[in-house]
């Protein structure tokens, strides 16, 4: 520990918006218990890895991110593994990394004190034991966004894609009570922000016992000083017309939905127990924006899954086409010990060149549609909501309007959390430059 001061802590996460939210849950609830969180793992007496198990190259990418972590740390540094990767690899973890004493599943982290003093004592430990009741009501989340607010409104999954590994690492849904939620986004406004993103597994499927998702995003919508509320990841099944209504109907519901698709061939959803059909998807597109005129719409995309000839990707090409996303996800198969997918006979898989090749493909049709659609929006007017500074350039600002465009317009920090109006002025293909009309009055407070 850094001499009589607090013991200090870092988290490094990987993965999905889920485990960023859980990133923020661990480092409360270490903060609480008299940790302090610092930002660099050079000489941090608890080092903690937040992982994710959805492809191997993530997995990869984490046993190699391990080894360099040990050079930062110090004799007494107590190094954990949590989230996915930790509940899938358990022990296997503790024996391949020996410089690692702990290893978290996901419902694990309440214990997160003690199992860490008990590390700084010299012992090793496991906690990977499925908790249904869990969803961490009590911690205070250390949020790393100041300008939008990731609140987990349901935890685990019902739905057995057949290649996905996460009902397996975050096991069953459940959905926190829905008055919970009103109290963390109430927090969450009287802290300064007035942009929500509601986090879930299959967001949409949110059921308390006594409300669905309709009534959440009714309620969050109307919490007062909300000026924006987002979801992420919807299933295209659980999309009831009650749900639609309430995103047609609540103003701070933003014109933007993730809708994973994954295949645009029947076939290979059937294959990948997706639970929908191409046409099925399609009508979801359609009855959304009807109900949304202007709705902007990302997904994710699978190429190379096990079976898909060309006539198979030829769909999901015109599938993208049709919908006409504005950006997607996408990624070739990756089989994942454990998930049904990895038991289809091996006479079906895709070899990887095929499968990069279509995945350039697919990359360059999402591109190039981008890229029309927006340089016929050059010119026009958005409002957008200052959300960080730019990674590239000086002095200039990362922006979103309401519909999950990208906008880069000059200014500096005092400006985070405002809301703009811009015109787009140039645009790269995928982001875009703009320049600001006028700035709107400051956000009232809550209240
Ligand atoms: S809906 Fe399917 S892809 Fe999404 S988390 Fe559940 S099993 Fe995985």
């Amino acid at each position: 520990m850094s001499s009589e001061s607090r013991p200090t802590v870092y988290v490094e996460t990987y993965g999905c918006q889920m485990n960023v939210s859980d990133s923020e849950l661990m480092l409360g609830k270490l903060a609480s218990a008299g940790y302090t969180p610092v930002e660099q793992p050079e000489g941090a007496d608890v080092i903690l890895v937040n992982t994710c198990a959805i492809r191997d190259h993530a997995e990869q990418r984490v046993i190699g991110r391990l080894g360099e972590l040990k050079r930062h740390m110090k004799p007494d540094t107590v190094m954990g593994v949590t989230g996915c990767m930790a509940q899938r690899l358990g022990p296997t973890l503790l024996e391949k990394a020996r410089h690692v004493s702990l290893v978290i599943g996901p419902d694990g982290y309440r214990a997160l004190p003690a199992l860490v003093d008990g590390a700084r004592r010299g012992e090793r430990a496991i906690a990977t034991t499925f908790d249904l009741e869990e969803h961490y009501e009590d911690f205070a989340p250390r949020r790393f966004d100041k300008v939008k607010a990731w609140i987990p409104v349901q935890r685990g999954c019902d739905y057995r894609c057949t290649y996905c590994i996460v009902p397996t690492t975050r096991g069953s849904e459940r959905s926190r009570r829905l008055d919970d939620v009103i109290r963390e986004v109430e927090g969450v406004v009287a802290d300064g922000m007035s942009e929500v993103v509601l986090l879930g597994q299959t967001v949409n499927s949110y059921n308390d016992g006594t409300h669905d998702f309709a009534d959440l995003l009714r309620r969050v919508g109307t919490v007062s000083g909300i000026k924006r509320v987002r979801f992420t990841s919807p299933h295209p099944n659980d999309f009831s017309d009650r749900v639609i209504a309430a995103l047609a109907e609540v103003p701070t519901v933003c014109e933007h939905v993730h809708l994973p698709m994954q295949s645009g061939s029947t076939r290979t959803l059937k294959r990948m127990l997706r639970r929908y059909t191409r046409e099925e998807y399609l009508a979801c597109v359609e009855r959304l924006r009807t109900a949304v005129p202007g709705l902007a719409l990302t997904t994710d995309v699978i190429v190379g899954f096990p079976g898909e000839t060309e006539a198979d990707f030829a769909e999901t090409l015109s599938a993208v086409q049709a919908v006409g996303f504005v950006d997607a996800y996408t990624f070739i198969f990756s089989p994942r010990d454990g998930t049904p997918a990895t038991r289809l006979p091996a006479e079906l898989t895709v070899p990887n060149e095929v499968a990069s090749e279509r995945l350039q493909r697919l990359v360059t049709l999402v591109r190039s549609g981008a890229r029309e659609r927006n340089l016929g929006l050059l010119g026009t007017r958005h409002e957008v909501l200052v959300e960080r500074e730019a990674k590239r350039g000086e002095a200039m600002l990362m922006t979103r309007t309401r519909d999950f465009k990208t906008v880069l317009v000059p200014g500096d920090a005092s400006m985070l959390g405002k809301y703009l109006h811009v015109e787009l002025t140039g645009t790269t293909g995928s982001t875009f430059t703009g320049a600001i009309v006028r700035e709107r009055q400051p956000l009232p407070m809550a209240g």
